[in-house]
Protein backbone atom coordinates (compact mmCIF):
# COMPACT_ATOMS: atom_id res chain seq x y z
CA UNK A 1 0.00 0.00 0.00
CA UNK A 2 1.38 3.73 -0.94
CA UNK A 3 2.04 5.67 1.95
CA UNK A 4 0.80 9.02 2.08
CA UNK A 5 1.63 11.74 3.86
CA UNK A 6 0.89 15.62 4.49
CA UNK A 7 3.36 18.01 3.15
CA UNK A 8 4.25 21.58 2.16
CA UNK A 9 4.82 22.14 -1.52
CA UNK A 10 6.44 24.93 -3.59
CA UNK A 11 6.02 25.21 -7.40
CA UNK A 12 6.59 28.14 -9.27
CA UNK A 13 4.03 28.90 -12.26
CA UNK A 14 4.28 32.15 -14.40
CA UNK A 15 7.51 32.65 -13.10
CA UNK A 16 5.42 33.10 -9.65
CA UNK A 17 6.18 31.12 -6.41
CA UNK A 18 3.27 29.04 -5.05
CA UNK A 19 2.77 27.34 -1.61
CA UNK A 20 0.35 24.64 -1.27
CA UNK A 21 -0.56 21.96 1.41
CA UNK A 22 -0.89 18.74 0.25
CA UNK A 23 -0.58 15.52 0.44
CA UNK A 24 2.27 13.10 -1.29
CA UNK A 25 3.66 9.60 -1.41
CA UNK A 26 7.28 8.62 -1.49
CA UNK A 27 8.04 9.31 -4.46
CA UNK A 28 7.32 12.99 -4.79
CA UNK A 29 10.33 12.78 -2.62
CA UNK A 30 14.27 13.61 -4.33
CA UNK A 31 17.12 11.20 -4.46
CA UNK A 32 18.75 9.77 -1.02
CA UNK A 33 19.14 6.19 0.23
CA UNK A 34 17.88 7.10 3.88
CA UNK A 35 13.96 7.59 4.54
CA UNK A 36 13.21 9.58 7.66
CA UNK A 37 9.69 9.65 8.95
CA UNK A 38 9.73 13.52 9.91
CA UNK A 39 8.54 13.99 13.70
CA UNK A 40 9.34 18.04 14.12
CA UNK A 41 10.60 20.44 11.98
CA UNK A 42 11.06 24.42 13.02
CA UNK A 43 10.99 27.91 11.81
CA UNK A 44 14.14 29.99 10.78
CA UNK A 45 14.35 33.20 9.48
CA UNK A 46 15.62 31.48 5.67
CA UNK A 47 12.10 29.02 6.04
CA UNK A 48 10.63 32.45 6.59
CA UNK A 49 12.13 33.74 2.90
CA UNK A 50 11.49 30.44 1.52
CA UNK A 51 7.39 30.01 2.48
CA UNK A 52 7.28 33.60 1.92
CA UNK A 53 9.07 33.63 -1.35
CA UNK A 54 10.28 36.79 -0.26
CA UNK A 55 13.82 36.11 -1.26
CA UNK A 56 15.16 33.08 -3.80
CA UNK A 57 15.58 30.66 -1.28
CA UNK A 58 13.84 27.80 -2.90
CA UNK A 59 15.91 27.08 -6.54
CA UNK A 60 14.79 23.77 -7.51
CA UNK A 61 10.68 22.87 -8.34
CA UNK A 62 8.86 21.58 -6.84
CA UNK A 63 10.32 21.35 -3.81
CA UNK A 64 9.38 20.84 0.18
CA UNK A 65 10.47 23.67 1.99
CA UNK A 66 11.72 23.35 5.54
CA UNK A 67 15.70 23.55 6.25
CA UNK A 68 15.86 20.89 9.39
CA UNK A 69 13.87 18.25 10.58
CA UNK A 70 14.16 15.81 13.81
CA UNK A 71 12.26 12.43 13.31
CA UNK A 72 13.21 8.40 12.93
CA UNK A 73 14.89 6.80 10.09
CA UNK A 74 12.35 3.99 8.68
CA UNK A 75 14.08 3.00 5.66
CA UNK A 76 18.37 3.20 5.16
CA UNK A 77 20.53 1.92 2.61
CA UNK A 78 23.15 3.46 4.46
CA UNK A 79 25.04 0.76 6.97
CA UNK A 80 25.58 3.23 9.38
CA UNK A 81 21.47 3.90 10.20
CA UNK A 82 18.62 1.37 10.90
CA UNK A 83 14.96 1.36 10.77
CA UNK A 84 14.08 3.24 14.20
CA UNK A 85 17.17 5.48 14.75
CA UNK A 86 16.51 8.73 15.46
CA UNK A 87 18.39 11.36 13.15
CA UNK A 88 18.50 15.16 12.87
CA UNK A 89 19.54 17.10 9.72
CA UNK A 90 20.55 20.66 9.11
CA UNK A 91 21.56 22.67 6.24
CA UNK A 92 23.56 21.16 2.85
CA UNK A 93 20.89 22.89 0.86
CA UNK A 94 17.40 21.03 1.70
CA UNK A 95 14.49 23.31 2.01
CA UNK A 96 16.56 25.41 -0.62
CA UNK A 97 17.56 22.51 -3.30
CA UNK A 98 16.47 19.16 -1.82
CA UNK A 99 13.20 18.63 -0.37
CA UNK A 100 12.95 19.34 3.08
CA UNK A 101 11.41 19.07 6.69
CA UNK A 102 7.39 20.48 5.86
CA UNK A 103 6.35 16.94 5.37
CA UNK A 104 5.96 13.91 6.83
CA UNK A 105 8.23 11.50 5.29
CA UNK A 106 12.09 13.10 4.01
CA UNK A 107 14.69 11.29 1.72
CA UNK A 108 18.30 12.59 2.11
CA UNK A 109 21.76 10.77 1.60
CA UNK A 110 22.44 9.65 4.84
CA UNK A 111 25.91 11.60 4.97
CA UNK A 112 24.22 14.54 5.91
CA UNK A 113 22.30 12.90 8.91
CA UNK A 114 23.65 13.19 12.25
CA UNK A 115 22.70 10.73 14.84
CA UNK A 116 20.08 12.46 17.93
CA UNK A 117 22.35 12.72 20.82
CA UNK A 118 20.79 10.57 24.11
CA UNK A 119 18.96 13.18 26.36
CA UNK A 120 17.39 14.88 23.35
CA UNK A 121 13.97 14.60 22.23
CA UNK A 122 12.61 15.02 18.47
CA UNK A 123 10.80 18.23 19.54
CA UNK A 124 13.48 19.15 21.76
CA UNK A 125 16.18 19.03 18.53
CA UNK A 126 14.09 21.09 16.83
CA UNK A 127 13.60 23.76 19.61
CA UNK A 128 17.65 23.83 18.97
CA UNK A 129 17.36 23.31 14.97
CA UNK A 130 19.67 25.15 13.00
CA UNK A 131 19.76 28.45 14.39
CA UNK A 132 20.61 26.36 18.11
CA UNK A 133 23.38 24.53 16.02
CA UNK A 134 24.45 27.70 14.73
CA UNK A 135 24.77 29.25 17.84
CA UNK A 136 26.94 26.52 19.11
CA UNK A 137 29.25 26.62 15.96
CA UNK A 138 29.50 30.11 16.68
CA UNK A 139 30.76 28.96 20.33
CA UNK A 140 32.79 26.49 19.35
CA UNK A 141 35.03 29.22 17.16
CA UNK A 142 35.32 31.60 20.17
CA UNK A 143 36.47 28.47 22.00
CA UNK A 144 39.01 27.54 19.43
CA UNK A 145 40.02 31.28 19.78
CA UNK A 146 40.70 30.67 23.57
CA UNK A 147 37.66 32.42 25.27
CA UNK A 148 37.11 31.00 28.70
CA UNK A 149 34.38 31.66 31.49
CA UNK A 150 35.72 35.04 33.44
CA UNK A 151 37.28 36.81 30.39
CA UNK A 152 34.76 39.24 30.34
CA UNK A 153 32.14 40.51 28.58
CA UNK A 154 30.68 38.41 26.15
CA UNK A 155 27.85 40.17 23.16
CA UNK A 156 25.34 38.31 21.52
CA UNK A 157 23.53 40.42 18.72
CA UNK A 158 19.48 39.87 18.21
CA UNK A 159 19.82 38.02 21.27
CA UNK A 160 15.90 38.09 21.27
CA UNK A 161 15.74 35.68 17.93
CA UNK A 162 16.37 32.03 17.10
CA UNK A 163 20.16 31.96 16.82
CA UNK A 164 20.68 34.97 19.54
CA UNK A 165 18.43 33.30 22.51
CA UNK A 166 20.10 29.79 21.98
CA UNK A 167 23.89 31.74 22.10
CA UNK A 168 22.78 34.03 25.40
CA UNK A 169 21.37 30.45 26.89
CA UNK A 170 24.72 28.62 26.10
CA UNK A 171 27.45 30.89 27.04
CA UNK A 172 25.17 31.77 30.24
CA UNK A 173 25.06 28.32 31.32
CA UNK A 174 28.99 28.54 30.20
CA UNK A 175 29.66 30.41 32.64
CA UNK A 176 30.16 33.68 30.58
CA UNK A 177 28.92 37.10 31.17
CA UNK A 178 26.42 37.84 28.65
CA UNK A 179 25.47 41.43 27.24
CA UNK A 180 22.55 41.18 24.98
CA UNK A 181 21.75 43.45 22.33
CA UNK A 182 18.17 43.93 21.21
CA UNK A 183 15.77 46.08 19.72
CA UNK A 184 13.09 44.33 22.00
CA UNK A 185 13.80 46.29 25.47
CA UNK A 186 10.59 44.79 26.62
CA UNK A 187 12.30 41.46 26.49
CA UNK A 188 14.68 42.30 28.91
CA UNK A 189 13.44 40.15 31.74
CA UNK A 190 12.81 36.94 28.99
CA UNK A 191 16.86 37.87 28.18
CA UNK A 192 17.80 37.69 31.91
CA UNK A 193 15.96 34.56 32.80
CA UNK A 194 18.19 33.16 29.83
CA UNK A 195 21.29 34.24 31.33
CA UNK A 196 21.77 37.50 29.94
CA UNK A 197 23.82 40.03 32.65
CA UNK A 198 23.09 43.25 30.50
CA UNK A 199 20.65 44.60 28.02
CA UNK A 200 21.77 46.89 25.42
CA UNK A 201 19.59 48.66 23.31
CA UNK A 202 19.95 47.80 19.45
CA UNK A 203 20.01 51.52 19.01
CA UNK A 204 23.33 52.19 20.22
CA UNK A 205 24.42 49.76 16.88
CA UNK A 206 22.82 52.05 14.17
CA UNK A 207 25.65 54.73 13.46
CA UNK A 208 28.52 55.07 11.71
CA UNK A 209 31.21 53.93 14.02
CA UNK A 210 34.83 55.44 14.77
CA UNK A 211 37.28 53.18 13.45
CA UNK A 212 38.34 52.32 16.80
CA UNK A 213 35.85 53.09 20.25
CA UNK A 214 36.70 52.32 23.64
CA UNK A 215 38.01 48.65 23.94
CA UNK A 216 34.38 46.56 25.97
CA UNK A 217 34.06 42.79 24.55
CA UNK A 218 35.84 39.60 25.24
CA UNK A 219 33.92 38.10 22.58
CA UNK A 220 30.82 38.34 20.40
CA UNK A 221 28.45 36.54 18.18
CA UNK A 222 26.83 38.51 15.67
CA UNK A 223 23.45 37.64 13.81
CA UNK A 224 23.23 41.01 12.23
CA UNK A 225 25.94 42.20 10.02
CA UNK A 226 25.81 45.75 8.37
CA UNK A 227 26.02 48.88 10.78
CA UNK A 228 25.25 45.85 13.55
CA UNK A 229 28.86 44.11 13.18
CA UNK A 230 30.55 47.55 12.10
CA UNK A 231 29.56 48.60 15.74
CA UNK A 232 30.70 45.53 17.22
CA UNK A 233 33.69 45.07 15.63
CA UNK A 234 34.64 49.00 16.85
CA UNK A 235 34.49 47.75 20.26
CA UNK A 236 35.84 44.77 20.78
CA UNK A 237 39.16 44.38 23.02
CA UNK A 238 42.56 43.21 22.10
CA UNK A 239 42.92 39.70 20.52
CA UNK A 240 39.36 39.18 20.83
CA UNK A 241 37.12 37.42 18.70
CA UNK A 242 34.16 38.00 16.88
CA UNK A 243 31.52 35.27 15.02
CA UNK A 244 29.65 36.33 12.41
CA UNK A 245 26.83 34.24 11.26
CA UNK A 246 23.63 36.08 10.27
CA UNK A 247 22.63 39.42 8.29
CA UNK A 248 19.47 40.29 9.95
CA UNK A 249 20.36 44.00 9.38
CA UNK A 250 22.24 43.93 6.40
CA UNK A 251 24.83 41.87 3.58
CA UNK A 252 27.07 44.73 3.42
CA UNK A 253 29.83 45.54 6.38
CA UNK A 254 30.80 48.89 6.41
CA UNK A 255 33.85 49.04 8.66
CA UNK A 256 37.73 49.69 8.51
CA UNK A 257 40.80 47.16 8.90
CA UNK A 258 41.20 48.90 12.09
CA UNK A 259 40.04 46.49 14.38
CA UNK A 260 42.14 43.94 12.66
CA UNK A 261 45.17 45.62 12.04
CA UNK A 262 45.46 47.79 15.17
CA UNK A 263 43.59 45.33 18.01
CA UNK A 264 44.16 42.11 16.24
CA UNK A 265 40.82 41.20 16.02
CA UNK A 266 39.25 37.93 14.45
CA UNK A 267 36.80 37.64 12.77
CA UNK A 268 35.35 34.61 12.33
CA UNK A 269 32.53 33.43 9.58
CA UNK A 270 30.34 30.58 10.83
CA UNK A 271 28.56 28.25 7.95
CA UNK A 272 26.41 25.55 9.34
CA UNK A 273 24.94 24.52 5.92
CA UNK A 274 28.28 23.08 4.64
CA UNK A 275 30.04 22.20 8.16
CA UNK A 276 31.86 19.08 7.97
CA UNK A 277 30.27 16.13 9.30
CA UNK A 278 33.19 15.99 12.54
CA UNK A 279 32.10 19.81 13.80
CA UNK A 280 28.28 18.70 13.34
CA UNK A 281 28.26 16.02 15.78
CA UNK A 282 30.81 17.59 18.19
CA UNK A 283 27.97 20.68 17.85
CA UNK A 284 25.14 18.67 18.46
CA UNK A 285 26.79 16.29 21.31
CA UNK A 286 27.47 20.17 23.02
CA UNK A 287 24.17 21.10 22.20
CA UNK A 288 22.58 17.75 24.54
CA UNK A 289 25.42 18.60 27.52
CA UNK A 290 25.60 22.36 27.45
CA UNK A 291 22.03 23.84 26.95
CA UNK A 292 19.67 24.39 29.57
CA UNK A 293 16.46 21.95 28.85
CA UNK A 294 14.41 24.44 30.87
CA UNK A 295 15.88 27.04 29.42
CA UNK A 296 15.08 26.17 26.31
CA UNK A 297 11.60 25.37 26.67
CA UNK A 298 10.85 28.66 27.53
CA UNK A 299 12.17 30.17 24.77
CA UNK A 300 10.07 27.63 22.21
CA UNK A 301 6.71 28.17 21.13
CA UNK A 302 4.66 25.05 18.77
CA UNK A 303 2.62 26.43 15.95
CA UNK A 304 0.31 24.26 14.04
CA UNK A 305 1.32 22.71 10.61
CA UNK A 306 -0.83 24.98 9.39
CA UNK A 307 -0.26 27.95 10.58
CA UNK A 308 3.19 27.68 8.80
CA UNK A 309 2.49 30.75 6.21
CA UNK A 310 1.24 32.74 9.03
CA UNK A 311 4.33 32.23 11.67
CA UNK A 312 6.76 33.04 8.41
CA UNK A 313 5.59 36.27 7.91
CA UNK A 314 5.56 37.48 11.45
CA UNK A 315 9.40 35.61 11.70
CA UNK A 316 9.77 38.25 8.76
CA UNK A 317 8.65 41.03 10.52
CA UNK A 318 11.01 40.66 13.46
CA UNK A 319 7.87 39.27 15.65
CA UNK A 320 9.32 36.17 16.68
CA UNK A 321 10.56 35.61 19.93
CA UNK A 322 13.21 32.62 20.36
CA UNK A 323 12.37 28.95 18.82
CA UNK A 324 9.05 28.41 16.90
CA UNK A 325 8.61 24.10 16.48
CA UNK A 326 6.24 22.45 14.48
CA UNK A 327 5.01 19.33 14.77
CA UNK A 328 4.87 17.05 11.45
CA UNK A 329 0.67 16.08 11.04
P1 LIG B 1 15.33 35.50 13.95
O1 LIG B 1 14.43 36.28 13.07
O2 LIG B 1 14.77 34.53 14.93
O3 LIG B 1 16.30 36.49 14.76
C1 LIG B 1 16.92 37.60 14.17
C2 LIG B 1 17.02 38.70 15.22
O4 LIG B 1 17.86 39.74 14.72
C3 LIG B 1 15.69 39.40 15.49
O5 LIG B 1 14.91 38.68 16.40
C4 LIG B 1 16.17 40.71 16.06
O6 LIG B 1 16.51 40.50 17.43
C5 LIG B 1 17.48 40.97 15.29
N1 LIG B 1 17.28 41.95 14.21
C6 LIG B 1 16.25 42.04 13.34
N2 LIG B 1 16.43 43.08 12.51
C7 LIG B 1 17.58 43.68 12.88
C8 LIG B 1 18.28 44.82 12.42
N3 LIG B 1 17.82 45.57 11.41
N4 LIG B 1 19.42 45.15 13.03
C9 LIG B 1 19.91 44.41 14.05
N5 LIG B 1 19.30 43.31 14.55
C10 LIG B 1 18.14 42.96 13.96
O7 LIG B 1 16.34 34.74 12.95
P2 LIG B 1 17.38 33.56 13.27
O8 LIG B 1 17.86 33.71 14.66
O9 LIG B 1 16.82 32.27 12.78
O10 LIG B 1 18.58 33.95 12.27
C11 LIG B 1 19.38 35.10 12.54
C12 LIG B 1 20.31 35.38 11.37
O11 LIG B 1 21.26 34.33 11.28
C13 LIG B 1 19.60 35.45 10.02
O12 LIG B 1 20.22 36.46 9.25
C14 LIG B 1 19.85 34.08 9.44
O13 LIG B 1 19.79 34.11 8.04
C15 LIG B 1 21.24 33.80 9.96
N6 LIG B 1 21.57 32.39 10.05
C16 LIG B 1 22.75 31.99 9.50
C17 LIG B 1 23.17 30.70 9.58
C18 LIG B 1 24.51 30.34 9.06
O14 LIG B 1 24.76 29.17 8.76
N7 LIG B 1 25.42 31.27 8.97
C19 LIG B 1 22.30 29.65 10.14
C20 LIG B 1 21.11 30.17 10.79
C21 LIG B 1 20.76 31.51 10.70
P3 LIG B 1 16.02 41.52 18.56
O15 LIG B 1 14.53 41.58 18.43
O16 LIG B 1 16.50 40.94 19.84
O17 LIG B 1 16.68 42.84 18.21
Amino acid sequence: MTTTFSAYRIDRRDGAQQLELTRLTEADLMEGNVTVAVEYSTLNYKDGLALTGRSPIVRRFPLIPGIDFAGRVVESGDPRFRPGDRVVLNGYGVGEKHSGGYAGRARVPGDWLVALPEGLTSRQAMAIGTAGYTAMLAVLALESHGLEPGAGEVLVTGAAGGVGSIAVALLGRLGHRVTAVTGRPHEADYLRGLGATEILDRAEFTQPPRPLESERWAAAIDVAGGLTLANVLSRMRRASAVAACGLADAMELPTTVAPFILRGVTLYGIDSVMAPHALRERAWSRLARDLDLDRLETMTREVDFAQLPQAAEEILAGRVRGRTVVRIP
